[in-house]
């Protein structure tokens, strides 16, 4: 068993502290992804994780043990890199193979040490091969393989190593978008097939929404979020969780609350100055204070049968086939998205009235933190509003 527990971790290099204090709770088995734009300590925390990296403060914990200290074998995990890094001039066999008999030279340390026994070895590079569909390709140059091959090959040699924990520092970001997808769905199977602890970094949210059973969203060094990746879609607990997680991404509009109540806040919106009730707590709110509402692309439909309603014109319209996007002017800002089937005729140009029930709009106060919602019935109209 192998849970992980990071407390207080912070690092810093020289006096630049990038990480502040993470705090997160890996259970054994599960499947954990750091997400967050580039340079949001993402790859750093991977290798304070790993051992390549002394721990400024802070502890690390692998099955209740502090493991600060240990090195990158003793702690018994096993990373695989964005460039797979595998030797040019060795077949796929050896490629894998190779950390087992590395003793403790390789920077991450052979499991095995360098005396044991060749047959052990086939034993566990066959296996992997046969989880990962490299069978065939045993005999090849790491040269004649497709990119997702040698991405496989990568995973396999982590595999023969049967670390407790595997770490993935955004391996599918050098493959082709077809290959993404596929490799992707490889690295989910691999997982319900080991018995293994997987934490994967990514800059993509597709990839942390898809692969996840827990996201942790990073930002400038600290946990934004941490949750189930329903959790963080449904009800991101701020401003910065709720833009990065969706795509397109959720539509911000600005305003300004004019009054409140326990059950609602009445808020009036810089786009048009329409005044909106909108069911979430007030404690954390006050008249005059400028708040932030959120709502989903996917969440706006068109007409006004829905409490939550807006008019716009349509600046551009994009077709997908299953579905549409239409951008809606909204002033200087970044123009608004909404979400709607694939055989709507509505061209750039056209002036649209669409609405949204009220459970799908988000609120976030000055701080950008989000204000808990205080009804979850999406038949709710606030007081004055009426469907
Ligand atoms: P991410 O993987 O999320 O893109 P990184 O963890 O690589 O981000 O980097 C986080 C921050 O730490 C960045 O500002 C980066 O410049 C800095 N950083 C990373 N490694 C070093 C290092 N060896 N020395 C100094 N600064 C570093
Ligand atoms: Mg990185």
């Amino acid at each position: 068993m192998a849970d992980i527990a990071l407390s207080g971790i912070k690092k810093a290099y020289g006096k630049a502290e990038v990480l502040h204090g993470i705090d997160i709770d890996i259970k054994h088995g599960e499947f954990v992804v750091f997400v967050g734009p580039s340079g949001c300590g993402k790859s750093t925390l991977l290798r304070l994780i790993a051992g390549l990296e002394p721990i400024t403060d802070g502890e690390l914990k692998i099955a209740g043990k502090i493991v600060n200290d240990l090195t990158p074998s003793q702690r018994k995990i096993a990373m695989v890199f964005q460039s797979y890094a595998l030797y040019p001039h060795m077949t796929v066999y050896k490629n894998m193979a190779f950390g087992l008999t590395l003793g403790n030279k390789g920077p991450l340390g052979g499991l095995l040490g360098g005396g044991e026994n060749k047959k052990l070895i086939d034993e566990k590079v066959q296996k992997a091969a046969k989880s990962l569909q490299l069978e065939e390709y045993l005999d090849r140059y790491p040269r004649e393989l497709s990119g997702g091959q040698r991405q496989r090959v990568a995973i396999g040699r982590a595999i023969v190593r049967d670390p407790n924990v595997f770490l993935f520092d955004e391996p599918l970001s050098n493959l082709d978008a077809a290959l993404r997808v596929n490799t992707r769905l490889e690295i989910a199977k691999l997982h319900q097939d080991l018995d293994a602890t997987i934490i994967y970094v990514t800059h993509d949210q597709v990839e942390a929404m898809t692969l996840a059973d827990k996201i942790v969203v990073v930002n400038e060094g600290h946990v934004a979020q941490c949750g189930s990746p329903l959790e963080l879609y449904h009800h991101p607990a701020n401003k910065f969780v709720a833009g990065f997680i969706g795509s397109p991404s959720m539509n911000f509009l600005e305003g300004k609350v004019t009054a409140t109540s326990e059950q609602y806040i009445e808020a009036i919106l810089d786009y048009d100055g329409s005044t909106v009730q909108l069911p979430v707590q007030s404690r954390t709110t006050k008249v005059g204070e400028k708040i932030t509402v959120g709502i989903r692309p996917e969440h706006l439909q068109e007409g006004v049968d829905l409490p939550f309603q807006l008019k716009a014109r349509v600046n551009v319209v994009e077709r997908l086939g299953d579905a549409s996007y239409l951008y809606l002017e909204n002033g200087a800002d970044d123009p608004l998205c909404m979400k709607t089937d694939g055989h709507s005729t509505i061209k750039s140009g056209d002036t649209v009235e669409f609405s949204a029930n009220l459970t799908a709009v988000h609120v976030f106060n000055a701080d950008g933190n989000a204000l808990t919602r205080t009804t979850t019935d999406d038949r709710y109209t606030a007081p004055t509003l009426s469907s």
